[in-house]
């Protein structure tokens, strides 16, 4: 193989074949997120565009240890429907597509699986989950280890020493940054105060790279951390808001 791609849809059946039996490829990430509103400034995509250029930045940086498998375009967005426009999967079936694209990478001989997510709704179905997936991979494949973060998560600490108002929040300061840094043309900036707080106009694409920055350099060490045999524990971060049906903000 001659080129860097990372995307495995862009490789042909025999690049990836070489690359894995050249030992390249041992980790596989895989981008969930959501195609659902994200208020009057954002277009509807930011949760996997978000989350696909984090992770195809990781693999990047960790090449050619990394492949990023096909990404979960829409999620579970059902608290987002009363808005025209939104994409939302049932859970069951979401989960078990999931679950398939996990398997099957674990089975083409990826040790380590890290879900990169974009989207809050997906979290709390995922990490209902994702014990009983471990014993299961335990079972069949020893010594695999499959993970899910969303990206914000990893590296929250270093974001909300820049972000004012909180990371991540649905299409506020921090999401509208990332996105007025990665790709601009998704932000209607005549828009950005067409709501109540008006917070997504504190949004900068200085402070989206700085978002971005971290987002990936924490996703790159978490994942050589498992790549080590290390980060095995799940470690759910679920914010409150996600457990109380009358709120309505990831
Ligand atoms: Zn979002």
């Amino acid at each position: 193989m001659t080129s860097n791609e990372v995307r495995l849809g862009k490789l042909t059946r025999r690049e990836f074949r070489e690359a894995r039996q050249a030992g390249r490829f041992q980790a596989c990430v895989i981008p969930t997120g959501a195609v659902e509103q994200h208020l009057e400034h954002l277009a509807m995509e930011h949760d996997i565009r978000s989350a696909c250029c984090v992770a195809e930045e990781v693999a990047r940086r960790m090449f050619p240890q990394v492949i990023v498998a096909e990404p979960l375009n829409f999620g579970i967005s059902e608290h987002h429907m009363v808005h025209p426009g939104t994409l939302s999967a049932k859970p069951g079936p979401w989960l078990s597509s999931l679950f398939d694209a996990i398997e099957s990478m674990v089975r083409h001989g990826c040790g380590n699986v890290l879900v990169v997510n974009g989207h809050g709704g997906n979290e709390a179905p995922v990490y209902g989950m994702l014990r009983q997936w471990q014993l299961f991979f335990q079972n069949q494949h020893p010594n695999v280890n499959v993970q899910f973060h969303s990206y914000w998560n990893l590296s929250r600490v270093e974001a909300e020493e820049i972000c004012d108002t909180g990371v991540p929040g649905h299409a506020q300061e921090y999401e509208t940054s990332i996105a007025l840094h990665l790709f601009p043309e998704n932000v209607r900036s005549d828009a950005m105060n067409d709501q109540e707080d008006a917070l997504p106009l504190t949004a900068t694409a200085e402070k989206g790279e700085q978002f971005f920055e971290v987002a990936v350099a924490k996703t790159v060490e978490y994942l050589e951390g498992m790549m080590a045999g290390g980060n095995r524990e799940i470690r759910p971060h679920l914010m409150s808001h996600q457990l109380d049906p009358k709120v309505d903000r990831d």
